[in-house]
């Protein structure tokens, strides 16, 4: 055993709340992968690599800089690829991954916007068209990712059998979540500053949190689980130094798969986990200081939108926006 556990059950139980947490994963502090399949040995799947949607934190207009679960890793991937996000702020064009998840995110929102006996599978596959007319008049750009309307509508197929795929991971007419879609920040007292976008939080009667994120895609080898938690713990951590508690259990939900992905983290992994961003945000800090941000080649740079500003791909870096590096700055205050 490798500390991963694999069971074959649907989601343990349709309780809105985490009161049921298992008692050896509590002590365990281990991650869990519920999946009604087998975990597949293969390397990791294009779908398991590709970056996740866009979260609403890439939405937030200009305020003081953070530092948020995707752009760390960002950096972490490639200092280009963080500079091109959060320093020039370039524009990526629309991809049907990413917007695919952020309809399907919309669609699970707004399902909870009904009482509890209505959010039924028919209930939401009614929200998707007006979602998706919602999205459209937002972002006009994702027409352009279509070549015609067969190729819409088997999109709109896939988005529609994710939600299908909901309901056989979830009970939402038993679920009361605590929050949605919640905008979290918090100020390390090393003055670094953190953001974030949780999708869903439940809160049981007696105080136990459990934070929630849908993912569109397939879940991860277990090779990969540590780094699919890293945005989850980020959460943990920022909610734990918001209100004194630490999260009992992380929760991803691979609709991809059909797999549910948990973890009930531990203070000490988040005590460590705050001491990687201060040491992250003192390397990126120096790159922000000196302006420069290397290029690093991986696989992941098939999905990478700046690939004709990349030097490795032949193209060239241009000059630093005014402003750019100053504003990123913000996110430590002095
Ligand atoms: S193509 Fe690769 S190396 Fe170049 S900026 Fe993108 S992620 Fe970085």
């Amino acid at each position: 055993m490798n500390g991963m556990t694999q069971t074959t059950q649907r989601e343990a139980s349709p309780v809105p709340v985490p009161t049921d947490l298992p008692a050896d994963s509590l002590a365990s502090g281990v991650a869990t992968l519920s999946s009604p399949e087998v975990l597949s040995p293969e390397a990791p799947t294009p779908d398991a690599l590709t970056p996740d949607a866009p979260t609403p934190d890439e939405a937030v207009e200009r305020r003081r800089a953070a530092i948020s679960p995707s752009r760390a890793k960002d950096f972490r991937q490639c200092p280009l690829l963080f500079r091109y996000r959060a320093v020039d702020r370039l524009p990526e064009p629309p991809s049907q991954a990413a917007v695919k998840g952020s309809l399907v995110h919309a669609v699970l929102e707004h399902l909870f916007d009904l009482p509890a006996p209505r959010r039924t599978e028919e209930a939401a596959q009614e929200l998707l068209d007006p979602q998706w007319q919602e999205l459209q008049a937002s972002r006009p750009d994702v027409l352009s990712m279509f070549s015609g309307p067969e190729d819409l509508g088997a999109w709109l197929a896939e988005a529609r059998s994710l939600l299908t795929q909901y309901f056989r991971m979830e009970n939402p007419t038993r679920l009361e979540p605590a929050e949605r879609e919640m905008l979290v920040e918090t100020e390390l007292a090393s003055g670094i500053l953190l953001r974030g976008f949780v999708d869903r939080m439940d809160v049981a009667p007696n105080g136990m949190v459990r934070v929630v994120d849908y993912k569109t895609g397939r879940s991860p080898h277990p090779r990969y689980q540590d780094e699919a938690l890293f945005q989850m713990r980020f959460y943990a951590l920022m909610i734990w130094r918001l209100h004194g508690r630490v999260p009992a259990r992380l929760q991803l939900v691979y609709l991809g798969d059909g797999r549910t992905l948990t973890h009930d983290p531990k203070e000490e992994e988040l005590v460590a986990l705050e001491r990687d961003l201060e040491s992250l945000w003192a390397t990126i800090s120096e790159s922000a200081r000196s302006q420069r941000f290397a290029y690093r080649t991986s696989k992941l740079c098939s999905w990478c939108s700046f690939q004709s500003l990349c030097p490795a791909f032949g193209g060239e870096v241009p000059p630093l926006p005014p402003g750019g590096v100053e504003h990123l700055l913000t996110v430590q205050a002095v």
